[in-house]
């Protein structure tokens, strides 16, 4: 085997096996072995699918598998159903839940020829901004172990991150895919809502759930989002949109490149090195030839109020399903208990605390008298986050931003201030109302204030509704100007 398949991308990793210098079993047997030297350290994996992955990789160096994605080891988040395996959303809940169906987008990876290697840790249904609520344990950010990789897809960014896959999917409902990404210094993409179905992911908030790539490089990223996206008749929200050539014309040059930046985006807040790494990519997309204009975004900071207004409404219903009859965990019965005592029970044991906080703030604003008051009234105001966004791509092609105020927090520091884990979304979930799509892309490092470790960081770059070609080329043209070598920790066996 001529190359390193963990550091490779897609398109080395696919020249290789095509011109047989490695086989895709090879390839996957060195990420497998990664996973079993360093998983214990980091617990990026719920569950590993060794010998399915080997036995696909046979198939492909036998030829019966084929595709642009044939050999290709990927990880996928634990709230993907998959017909192997358990689909657990690192619940209790749906510790035992085996599906009958593959999610699309599984489905799509495979018919792609990839190599699903395993499903990953995650925020219990994807509720959180650290990995730490998982019934499976936290997820460590394998920069520096004592700090969280970022959430609630953070299994994936630190798969990605660590060298165990080479390329992963996460969802993102009010950052999750780009949050993670940030923390573990990968690329990582949150599409237009709409853009990738959402058939067999598990439901968190419907409205703002959105399946999306992570990688080591915006290529791999552009590849990945053309096997997932497009539409599906089995998910009516998926628009009716084809997917297109993302991978392709990412060299292509973009005329008159407008960059926005938004006064509401650049805090006294950001850590010094974030705002730093903003004003970087600023000269390089003015050196680029770019003009940078200053746009307005007047409704941001009810943000964080509306989404969580939104998505606990909507996490409530959708969770009302586990109740231990239809779905779920299902406690030992007692005596003389009826429905009622059984599915609360079940309930109380299946789910975890911040999951039952959503559930509980979800009902409260949708009960009659507090209906108006919450839900209607977020509603509104997501119309015009929405607006301001819609405004602001008529003046500029992209927005740039921070992904986080600063680098990855402590496991442990905010898992008793749930406000303040909350906001940590303040840059991400806004997309999500909107429905935008964004990528983040790996900055260069920060020192922690509370451990002194350097831990990456990272810039993101918003678009239109829809706009996922030419904000992909925006991204691969920052990350060409950066010029920084890709970034990968040094990771510690364990
Ligand atoms: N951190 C946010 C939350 O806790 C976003 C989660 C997500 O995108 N799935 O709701």
């Amino acid at each position: 085997m001529l190359m390193n398949p963990i550091d490779a991308g897609i398109q080395e990793i696919r020249e290789a096996i095509s011109s047989r210098q490695a086989s895709a079993t090879e390839i996957v047997d060195a990420f497998l072995g990664r996973i079993d030297q360093y998983d214990g350290g980091v617990n990026a994996f719920r569950e590993v699918h060794a010998d399915r992955a080997r036995q696909r990789a046979g198939m492909v160096d036998a030829g019966s598998i084929d595709g642009p994605l044939a050999g290709v080891p990927v990880a996928i988040k634990d709230n993907f159903c998959t017909t192997f395996g358990t689909t657990a959303c690192a619940s209790r809940m749906l510790a035992d839940y085996r599906s009958p169906y593959d999610a699309t987008v599984v489905a799509r990876l495979e018919h792609a020829g990839a190599i699903v290697l395993g499903k990953t840790n995650m925020d219990e249904f994807a509720m959180g901004s650290s990995t730490e609520a998982s019934a499976f344990g936290p997820t460590r950010n394998p920069w520096d172990a004592r700090h969280v990789p970022g959430g609630s897809s953070g299994g994936s960014a630190a798969a990605v991150s660590a060298g165990m896959c080479t390329v992963a999917l996460g969802s993102d409902t009010g950052g999750s895919i780009r949050q993670p990404a940030a923390h573990c210094g990968v690329v990582g993409m949150k599409p237009t809502y709409g853009r990738v179905s959402r058939y067999g992911l598990v439901a968190f908030a419907s409205s703002l759930d959105q399946i999306g790539p992570f990688g080591h490089r915006v290529a791999d990223v552009a590849t990945l989002l053309e096997v997932i996206s497009g539409p599906d008749p089995r998910d009516s929200t998926c628009a009716d949109i084809a997917s297109e050539p993302y991978a392709s014309d990412l060299d292509r040059p973009i005329d008159a490149l407008r960059i926005g930046l938004a006064a509401q985006y650049l805090s006294d807040a950001n850590d010094p090195a974030v705002a730093a790494a903003v004003d970087e990519a600023v000269a390089l997309f003015r050196d680029r030839g770019a003009e940078i204009v200053e746009v307005d975004l007047p409704h941001t900071e009810y943000g964080i109020p509306t989404y969580y207004i939104v998505c606990t409404a909507e996490a409530s219903s959708n969770l009302a399903r586990y109740d231990g009859i239809h779905y779920g965990h299902r406690a030992e019965s007692g005596d003389g208990q009826d429905l009622v005592d059984l599915c609360c029970r079940s309930r109380a044991e299946g789910f975890g605390d911040e999951v039952k906080r959503r559930i509980m703030l979800g009902t409260y604003t949708l009960s009659s008298g507090y209906y108006d008051a919450f839900y209607l009234r977020a509603l509104k105001v997501r119309r015009l986050i929405k607006e301001d966004f819609d405004r602001a791509f008529e003046q500029c092609d992209a927005i740039l931003c921070p992904t986080t105020t600063g680098p990855g927090f402590r496991i442990g520091e905010l898992t008793d201030n749930p406000l303040e884990m909350y906001l940590n979304d303040v840059y991400t979930v806004n997309a999500n109302l909107a429905g935008i799509p964004g990528i983040v892309l790996p900055a260069g490092t920060a020192k922690s204030a509370t451990s002194g470790a350097d831990l990456p960081i990272a810039v993101q770059l918003l678009g239109p509704i829809f706009g996922e070609r030419k904000l992909l080329r925006i991204a691969a043209t920052y990350e060409a100007g950066a010029s920084r070598p890709s970034m990968r920790p040094s990771l510690a066996a364990g």
